[in-house]
C-alpha cells in the first residue's frame, strides 16, 4: 500500500494528475474539494456549509476538515490500499494532524508558476455530472455536453476571477507552510507540473517510485 499527498495550487492539473497517480499506484484518489461539492450537491448539513466558503474560494476550518478526513481514513479501501490525497491538507495545522493520524510516504509538490494556473483556471470548464474537465480551447465535441456522461459542461462557481485571486491568496498564505513543513520531514518531491498531461505524468510517476525505492 501507497500513502501519498499531493500539492499544487488551484489549476496546477492536482485533480487530473492525482486521478493518474492513484490509478497506477492503486490507491483510493480521495479529493477533499469533490468530496465537498459532492456533499454540497446532495444537500447534507456539512456541504450546506462548505458551499458559502467554496463559492467564495476561501478554506473551510480545520476543525471541520479534519472530521472529514478521519472519516474517510478509517474506511477499508484505505487500510487495505492506502490513500492518494488531493486538496488535504491545504494547512499547517491540517498537515500536523494528518501526521497524527497516519504516515506519509511521499508528499508530492506539484509546481506550475501563478500566471500560467490563471490562463488555465479561467478557461476551465467541469461537467456537471461527471467531473470531466474540458477547456474554452478544448471543448466537449458538441454544444457543451460532456463526451463522456451527456451532462451540462459549465464553469465552477469559484473559477470566477475572484474567487480565483482569494484562492490562491490562500494558497500562497496557508498551503505554502504546509508543503514546507512535509520538506523539513524529508517527505517532499516537487515536480514540475508545466507540460502535457502525458509527459507530466510520466515525471510524477518517476518522481514517486524513486522516492519510494529509497524509502524502502
Ligand atoms: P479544490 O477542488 O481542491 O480546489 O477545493 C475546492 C474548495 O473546497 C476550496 O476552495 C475550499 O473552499 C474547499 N476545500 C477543499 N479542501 C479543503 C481543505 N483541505 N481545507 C479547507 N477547505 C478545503
Amino acid at each position: 500500500m501507497v500513502r501519498l499527498v499531493v500539492f499544487g495550487r488551484q489549476g496546477a492539473g492536482k485533480g487530473t494528475q492525482s486521478a493518474r497517480l492513484a490509478a497506477h499506484f492503486g490507491a483510493p484518489h480521495i479529493s477533499t474539494g469533490d468530496m465537498l461539492r459532492e456533499a454540497a450537491a446532495a444537500g447534507t448539513p456539512i456541504g450546506l456549509e462548505a458551499k458559502g466558503y467554496m463559492d467564495a474560494g476561501r478554506l473551510l476550518p480545520d476543525e471541520v476538515m479534519l472530521g472529514v478526513i478521519e472519516e474517510r481514513l478509517a474506511q477499508p479501501d484505505v487500510l487495505e490500499r492506502g490513500f492518494l490525497l488531493d486538496g488535504f491538507p491545504r494547512t499547517l495545522g491540517q498537515a500536523e494532524a494528518l501526521l497524527g493520524i497516519t504516515e506519509v510516504d511521499v508528499a508530492v509538490n506539484l509546481e506550475v508558476p501563478e500566471d500560467v494556473v490563471i490562463e488555465r483556471i479561467s478557461s476551465r470548464r467541469v461537467c456537471q455530472g461527471c467531473g470531466r474537465i474540458y477547456s474554452v480551447a478544448e471543448p466537449p465535441s458538441r454544444n457543451w455536453t460532456c463526451d463522456t456522461c451527456g451532462g451540462e459542461v459549465l464553469q465552477r462557481p469559484d473559477d470566477t476571477p475572484d474567487a480565483v485571486a482569494a484562492r490562491l491568496a490562500a494558497y500562497q498564505a496557508e498551503t505554502i507552510p504546509a508543503v514546507h513543513w512535509f520538506d523539513t520531514k524529508g517527505l517532499l518531491v516537487t515536480v514540475d507540473g508545466v507540460g502535457t498531461p502525458d509527459d507530466v505524468a510520466e515525471r510524477l510517476i518517476a518522481a514517486v517510485e524513486a522516492r519510494l525505492a529509497e524509502r524502502r
